[in-house]
């Protein structure tokens, strides 16, 4: 591999910023991934990774990994809440991964997260490093400048660190995002406390204000993830995550099919959290720093797209980097956003909907979309 001899700062060891790192080191980038978090913990949470994330993935070299770790399901089929009566069968399986040429796979978050860290060498990664400020330096570079006082110098930032993103607020100023009004309640639990209970390979049933999605995580079902959403105007936007409260969430249920009474029974615990999204943002960046991910856009997590997106994001980016001087990274990073605005923009205003999978519908668009060989926007005048 060729090395460029560019030297790009990543904020954030999410799926998007690890996913950056890993594609950006492809192109034969020198990258160093500041992360706020001490440690890597393992979110009790699932994750679907739609066909679009896998092509990205496959090129990374983690197809073999995440097959042999995530659950490989025959369709996500959406029936009502109350009567199961089937509404529309969103199938995967084989006959998707022939038509999309990847597969579609229902992981635990936490081994999707360590496969992308795999793929990060530990010399690259700075744990226990939140950033708190950015200056643009007469050299071109940037400097940054974390909590604990100490500080680096970077040709380009790419800001890879979440919804309430401080590359953001470094850039724009303050812009709180909006709360949908709804929190999601979520964990993993052993299927084995589930005693007979079957659910479909992912299902989502549908009330009039609320909904559950659930699915197994694991190869051989061992694991089952369940999501919810629901209404709660009084949830305050401060009070990200925390501890659920199981028989709030089983009152909140109570009149769904005995499937879904059965599976909050049997779980032992929850976490609950807001859920935000904003409006697409018209600028993601400006000079030689970027935004990426839930940074610049941040959607409700009715498609099961978020981490798509940003990884995605990552590929193009890695693209339009691939093979450039640092006189060329402004450029480079301009056509980035204007490759991937309109797309984001169409996932994120379509999952603020809460439709997709309800009746018939058009999954093409989403799922066909190779970030590896999908066109290039020219780069911006
Ligand atoms: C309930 C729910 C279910 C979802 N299900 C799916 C799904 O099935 N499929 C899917 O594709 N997407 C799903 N998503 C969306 C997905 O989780 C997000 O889109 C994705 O995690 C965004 O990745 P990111 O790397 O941009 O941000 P994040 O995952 O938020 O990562 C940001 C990272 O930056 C770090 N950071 C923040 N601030 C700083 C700082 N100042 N300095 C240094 N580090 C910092 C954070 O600690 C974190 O590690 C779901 C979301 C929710 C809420």
């Amino acid at each position: 591999m060729t090395h460029s001899g560019l030297n790009i700062a990543i904020i954030g060891a999410g799926m998007g910023g690890l996913t950056a790192a890993a594609a950006l080191r492809r192109a034969g980038i020198t990258v160093t991934v500041y992360e706020q978090a001490r440690q890597f913990t393992r979110l009790g949470a699932g994750i679907q990774i739609g066909c679009n994330a896998m092509h990205v993935l496959r090129r990374l070299g983690l197809e073999a990994r995440l097959r042999a770790q995530t659950f490989y399901p025959r369709s996500w089929n959406n029936r009502d809440g109350r009567t199961g009566e089937g509404l529309f069968d969103m199938i995967f399986g084989e006959q998707a991964e022939d038509k999309y040429g990847a597969p579609y796979l229902l992981a635990h978050r936490g081994d999707l997260h360590a496969a992308l860290a795999s793929l990060v060498p530990a010399d690259d990664l700075r744990l226990n490093h939140r950033l708190v400020g950015l200056t643009p330096l007469a050299s071109g570079r940037v400097r940054l400048a974390f909590a604990d006082g100490g500080s680096a110098e970077a040709d380009a930032v790419v800001g890879a660190d979440g919804v309430n993103s401080v590359v953001r607020h470094a850039l724009f100023g303050a812009s709180e995002p909006r709360f949908a009004g709804r929190i999601a309640y979520r964990t993993v639990f052993p299927a084995q406390l589930l005693q007979g209970v079957a659910i479909d390979d992912c299902v989502k049933w549908w009330g009039e204000d609320r909904h559950i999605v659930m699915y197994p995580v694991k190869p051989d079902r061992s694991e089952v993830y369940f999501v919810t959403s629901q209404p709660e105007p009084a949830f305050s936007a401060e009070s990200w995550s925390a501890e659920g409260d199981v028989d709030v969430l089983r009152a909140a249920f109570d009149g769904f099919h005995p499937i879904v009474r059965g599976v909050l029974a049997a779980c032992p615990s929850v976490h609950k959290r807001t859920l935000v999204d904003r409006d697409p943002l018209q600028h993601w960046g400006e000079g030689t720093v970027v935004l990426l991910g839930d940074s610049c856009h941040p959607m409700t997590p009715y498609m099961a797209q978020g981490a798509a997106m940003a990884i995605e994001d990552a590929a193009i980016l890695a693209r339009c980097l691939e093979g450039i001087e640092r006189a060329g990274i402004a450029p480079a990073l301009a056509r980035y956003v204007a490759t991937r605005q309109a797309r984001t923009a169409q996932v994120q205003l379509t999952s603020r909907q809460n439709r997709w999978g309800k009746g018939a519908t058009d999954t093409d668009w989403v799922y066909s979309y190779n970030a590896w060989t999908a066109p290039l926007a020219p780069t911006p005048a």
